[in-house]
């Protein structure tokens, strides 16, 4: 880590995973959360989740530098790279099942998907508990085995330890009003994943300590994760970490109305670079909500 864990400054930071190259979308965003710094004073950091085994690939990580240098994101001291970082994840959720609060979790997808009862919450189907009523025994039989299995958070048990959440928020765009308080709802995600089958740890816990870990005051992210921030408020919670103030963006759409996205060909930086696109150009339409051709703000 390159800055205190009890920041005087506002620190803020943009953290991609490299599972392909930036779109305009995350232009904006990085753009957004470093200027909310250069405005105002701080450090903005660069983090790289790449603890996705199967989808991160070095030569995305090469590639997002690579973009965000030509668009003139610069960032404060060292990249944090979440590879490096996995026996922090380890050791809290060794915190938590020492609480009590974690269970292994065998179902596959199709489990899950094939679970008639199974309700819909802000991340897609609620998980339905299924592995939660497994006996300790059973759970030593089936690692023992070797049995792949996720580690869930039994959200009941932990929303209760927690008690009744807040997390501060800030308008977009943010001026100088006083942050204001919003009630945290993580029950309604259900158990969700703190360390996955293929993963040492999932997002929500990794970008949860890691956020704590850089000093971050403010993290600037999209509408989308909007319900990702009451399972990050409850894990700083459980785990005595601060609590940053949150601002989230609209999200960017194509023209089809659909997010833009990775794997559908939105519109990459590395495109408009080709096509011969002045970057400096770029920046300043983006930061005056400027957005290429067929590139809109979603409705909220
Ligand atoms: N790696 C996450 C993403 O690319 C970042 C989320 C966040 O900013 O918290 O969506």
């Amino acid at each position: 880590m390159t800055q205190s864990a009890q920041p005087q400054h506002m620190v803020t930071r943009f953290a991609p995973s490299p599972t392909g190259r930036l779109h305009v979308g995350h232009a904006w965003s990085a753009l957004l959360a470093m200027d909310l710094v250069r405005t105002r004073g701080g450090y903005f950091l660069l983090r790289i989740e790449d603890i996705d085994g199967t989808r991160s690939r070095p030569e995305h990580v090469a590639g997002i530098i690579e973009d965000l240098r030509w668009l003139g994101v610069a960032w404060d001291g060292d990249i944090v790279f979440q590879s490096a970082r996995l026996d922090r994840y380890q050791a809290a959720l060794e915190r938590l099942e020492a609480m009590g609060l974690l269970y292994p979790c065998f179902c596959t997808r199709a489990d899950i998907a094939a679970s008639a009862t199974a309700p819909h919450g802000p991340e897609g189907p609620v998980y339905p508990g299924t592995c939660r009523g497994l006996d300790d025994a059973e759970r030593a039989r089936r690692i023992a085995l070797g049995e792949p299995h996720a580690w869930r958070i039994d959200m009941a048990r932990a929303a209760a330890r927690a008690g009744p959440l807040h997390w501060r928020a800030l308008p977009f765009p943010p001026g100088e009003e006083a942050a204001s308080c919003i009630s945290a709802e993580p029950l309604a995600a259900g158990d969700v994943v703190l360390a996955r089958k293929d993963a040492p740890a999932s997002y929500h816990l990794s970008c949860t300590l890691d956020d704590a870990a850089m000093g971050v005051t403010h993290v600037l992210r999209g509408d989308d994760l909007r319900s990702a921030t009451d399972i990050h408020r409850l894990i700083q919670t459980l785990l005595d970490l601060p609590s940053p103030i949150y601002v989230h963006h609209p999200l960017l759409v194509g023209p089809d109305g659909r997010r833009l996205a990775k794997r559908d060909g939105s519109i990459a930086l590395a495109d408009l670079r080709a096509g011969g696109m002045d970057p400096r150009r770029l920046a300043d339409d983006l930061r005056h909500a400027r957005f290429p051709i067929g590139i809109s703000l979603a409705s909220a």
